[in-house]
């Protein structure tokens, strides 16, 4: 069986190679790596500091494999696919030194949950059915059952540890007012430090210390909140663990694509909904304005705002001096018919930064080709 890749951008066509992955040969354009190209074969390979949308980094060692004609085991994430090249992702070898990388990650990460026999039993929340007294485990952790490092613990089959643990409970930074930062989920994969400086270019956080004191810093060891971060967010949505979590998680029902609303760029985002509530955004990856990226305003001010208890769900018309609700037929006919006494010129339409393009685009048209004005503006200036 041979996978394609796809060779052509435009009109260009790119210089493919053709490698063999466990059996299976995979053609891939120049430039990929040994692990895009599993991923593409839909071949698994453990990793826990890849993530597609940043350079590759080789640190957690999980995604090693076997190349013949190379010494040792190379990293796939870090090793490009090269023409006639021969992988094996799994065998005994490979997978002993993924669990000695794995226990390495897990010697200070809470882990009774994870290398216990019974978690399969154990629902979110739910109490611990060994000890009330073990809180050093999943159930408490809002990323429980979402959560990468767990899919790589099953995997591998880790059930003990074989070297010491360090289990000082370490500092839990609630500075910022839309996530916090529990170090003692942290796992080092520097997710957050290079989609900090890649992909929001603030580079606000990173690396400090070694060995057990290692840990993810802001500039002088200062709080987030006191730091040069802007809260985006963008860090948390990478995180593999439970280390940067939103204040509040809430599971939606379903998602709903939409437009963010809070400036002109257009983000395209898609809105968690669960009984008819907003309870969480996500950047939409295919958005051409943002391409999944999305700013503080856009992934955390949407939901406040929109179930607000006084937000105006309904039309208004004043009667006797006072706002009193109406139907939206009642209150369009009214405008309709207030309009209809001025003529041109005597309108001037005012439309709003927060609306999408098209619903602009959509409101210029109807002033200047239905009521016959030029007066037309928008929010950006007053
Ligand atoms: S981050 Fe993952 S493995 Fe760690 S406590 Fe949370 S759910 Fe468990
Ligand atoms: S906070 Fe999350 S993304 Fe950052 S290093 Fe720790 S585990 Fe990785
Ligand atoms: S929230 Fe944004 S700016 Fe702050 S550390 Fe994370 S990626 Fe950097
Ligand atoms: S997410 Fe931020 S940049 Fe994007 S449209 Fe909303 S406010 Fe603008």
């Amino acid at each position: 069986m041979t996978i394609s890749g796809t060779a052509v951008a435009g009109d260009r066509k790119l210089k493919t190679v053709s490698l063999t992955i466990d059996g299976l040969k995979v053609e891939v354009p120049e430039g990929t790596t040994v692990l895009e190209a599993s991923v593409k074969a839909g071949i698994y390979i453990p990793t826990l500091c890849y993530h597609p949308d940043l350079e590759p980094y080789g640190g957690c060692r999980l995604c090693v494999v076997e190349i013949k004609q190379m010494r040792g085991l190379p990293t796939a994430c870090t090793t490009p696919a090269t023409e006639g090249m021969v992988v094996t992702t799994e065998s005994p070898a490979i997978n002993e030194i993924r669990r000695a990388s794995l226990e390495m990650i897990l010697s200070t990460h809470p882990c009774e949950c994870l290398v216990c026999h019974r978690r399969d039993r154990c629902g979110p929340n739910d109490i611990c059915l060994r000890s009330v007294a073990v809180d050093d485990r999943c159930v408490t952790c809002p990323s429980n059952q979402d959560c990468e490092l767990q899919k790589v613990v099953d995997y591998l089959g880790v059930h003990e540890l074989h070297i010491p643990r360090d289990t000082t409970p370490r500092d839990i930074d609630n500075s910022n007012p839309f996530f916090d930062f529990d170090h003692n989920r942290c796992i080092l994969c520097a997710r957050c430090v290079r989609t900090c400086q890649e992909i929001t270019c603030v580079g606000a956080i990173d690396m400090a210390n070694r060995g057990y004191n290692a840990k993810i810093a802001a500039f002088n060891d200062l709080p987030l909140f006191d730091s040069i971060c802007r809260s985006c967010g963008e860090c948390m949505v990478r995180c593999p663990t439970g280390a940067l979590n939103p204040k509040e998680v809430i599971r939606s029902d379903k998602e709903v694509k939409t437009t963010c609303g809070y400036c002109g760029v257009g983000c395209s985002m898609y809105l968690g909904v669960k009984n008819g509530k907003i309870v969480g955004v996500r950047g939409d990856p295919e958005g051409p304005a943002n391409q999944g990226r999305l700013c503080v305003k856009g992934r955390f001010g949407i939901a406040e705002f929109v179930n607000h208890q006084e937000r105006l769900n309904m039309p208004l018309i004043r009667k006797d001096d006072k706002l009193v609700e109406a139907s939206w037929e009642e209150a369009l006919s009214l405008v309709a018919e207030k309009l209809g006494k001025y003529r041109g010129e005597e309108i001037a339409v005012i439309s709003s930064a927060k609306s999408t393009n098209e619903d602009n685009y959509v409101m210029q048209k109807l002033a200047r080709a239905v009521l016959g004005t030029n007066n037309v503006d928008h929010c950006a200036r007053l």
